[in-house]
């Protein structure tokens, strides 16, 4: 039985893709094996949304040339999308396949010999419409699953390449997604996230929208929880808040790109919403879920971010009730509007700033883990177990850890917060086993222990 072995790098979506890709291989007989075992087949799905995330993609390709006896060799997503001329001159590589090909790999793939030259096959961006069903797990994790919704997007932030390597918005019907979830409910599932590009974007194309997604997913039996990857400042309505705040399913957290704190560099950036927006669509949150988890993306050495322009970010997050921050450092990337900006700022200060804003993050995630000392929440329980304390996320998205010899992997009880520690906080079981959404939510003891 031929081998074929899988590395992905990048966000949830590019996981998601990977286990499609893994289901056609199994489907035409390959045994799917761990990257770094003998392989006839080794596939990159690889990420280009950083410069640093293009090196890594080099020296990925380059480890699984030297760790393996002459797999062939397949690279495939963004990267290869963007840069397949640079992918195809590493020596090893067989098949470069773009973003439409990368659902039809077996229209290229024909046979298992190396190619004397790489076979390069992709298409212009503006030719790709196809979109792979797809979820993804966490190794140690058989409770949560990231359930591919949406791809692509139609907005242009000045520094972003993933309209370029992923195409233009398109989602997946509200049936499909449906009768996906139902199959990972019955593979055991609790929890699904729903993951895209560019998530409240879902449904535009298709008359609908994200909060008929929403409704429709609260009434698959045995869903117990439901959270939202991440949704853009804009696009999180009243009535998507609203529904959240009132659903017992929906968790209680928002990811929300934020980038800049200064008005300046989000019209540079090209972003949909001014920080006065921000600061009311947060405080809107904390009213109406006052534990919600919110979480920050944050760009920082964006061209033309001065040193008084990064301080008026840091005052504003610093001054935002918000759980944890995202911070990403900016770097240049070709074919992007935000090269062509005067002022690049100094990789040094670049790499300070991105510190500041993680002791910041720090601090904001220590008051949060404080604030909920005392609560009595629902919490998922993962595999991930250490020096006897099983760990899992509670639905405002705190990691959670009680004695291990308390509750079991995939259980959803309700706990209640003692303490915080370094990067969780320690907790008490306050349900009984296997706790329904319904009592958990509610915080009914089924049956105290
Ligand atoms: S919203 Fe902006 S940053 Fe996000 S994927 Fe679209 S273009 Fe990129």
């Amino acid at each position: 039985m031929p081998k074929v072995a899988f590395h992905t790098l990048g966000c949830k979506l590019n996981y998601a893709e990977t286990s499609i890709l893994g289901k056609q291989f199994a489907d035409r007989g390959f045994e799917l094996v761990d990257f770094g075992q003998q392989a006839d087949v080794c596939v990159i799905n690889t990420c280009s949304v950083t410069e640093r995330a293009n090196r890594e993609c080099r020296q990925i390709i380059r480890r699984a040339l030297r760790a393996f006896r002459q797999p062939l060799v397949v690279v495939t997503g963004c990267y290869a999308q963007l840069e397949p001329e640079h992918v195809a001159s590493i020596d090893g590589v067989d098949y470069v396949l773009g973003t439409k090909e990368k659902f039809n790999l077996f229209n290229h793939v024909d046979s298992l010999e190396k190619k004397l030259y790489p076979h390069v096959a992709v298409s212009d961006i503006h030719d790709v419409d196809n979109f792979g069903i797809g979820y993804s797990t966490e190794a140690t994790d058989r409770t949560r699953a990231f359930l591919k919704v949406q791809d692509g997007c139609d907005y242009n932030c000045s520094f972003c390449t993933i309209p370029l390597a992923r195409g233009a918005s398109r989602s997946q019907s509200i049936q499909t997604c449906v009768e996906q979830s139902r199959l990972l409910v019955e593979q055991g599932y609790k929890e699904i996230v729903l993951t895209g590009v560019n998530v409240g974007d879902y449904g535009k194309k298709a008359d609908t929208d994200l909060l008929s997604l929403l409704n429709a997913l609260v009434g698959v039996d045995g869903l117990q929880r439901i959270r939202i990857s991440s949704i853009e400042p804009n696009l999180l309505t009243d009535e998507i808040l609203d529904f959240v705040a009132g659903e017992k399913k929906m968790a209680p957290h928002f990811h929300i790109p934020l980038q800049s704190g200064s008005d300046i560099i989000l019209r540079a950036m090209r972003r949909r919403y001014t920080t006065q927006h921000y600061s009311d669509l947060i405080h809107r949150i904390r009213t109406k879920i006052p534990d919600c988890g919110i979480g920050v993306d944050v760009i920082v050495g964006f061209p033309g971010e001065s040193d008084a322009l990064f301080e008026e970010t840091h005052h504003f997050l610093a001054e935002l009730p918000v759980s944890y921050l995202h911070i990403f450092t900016y770097s240049e990337r070709p074919n992007t509007p935000a090269t062509g900006i005067a002022d690049p700022v100094e990789p040094r200060v670049r790499f300070q700033r991105n510190k500041t804003l993680r002791i910041l993050s720090q601090k904001k995630k220590d008051a949060f883990h404080q604030q909920m000392v005392g609560h009595e929440v629902p919490v998922l329980f993962e595999g991930d177990v250490a020096d006897g304390i099983r760990f899992g996320f509670s639905g405002n998205y705190v990691r959670v850890g009680v004695p291990a010899n308390n509750v079991g992997e995939n259980e959803l009880v309700m706990s209640r917060i003692v303490e915080p520690r370094n990067d969780f906080v320690l907790a008490e079981r306050t349900s009984g086993r296997s706790g329904t959404v319904d009592a958990v939510n509610a915080g009914i003891p089924l049956m105290v222990i």
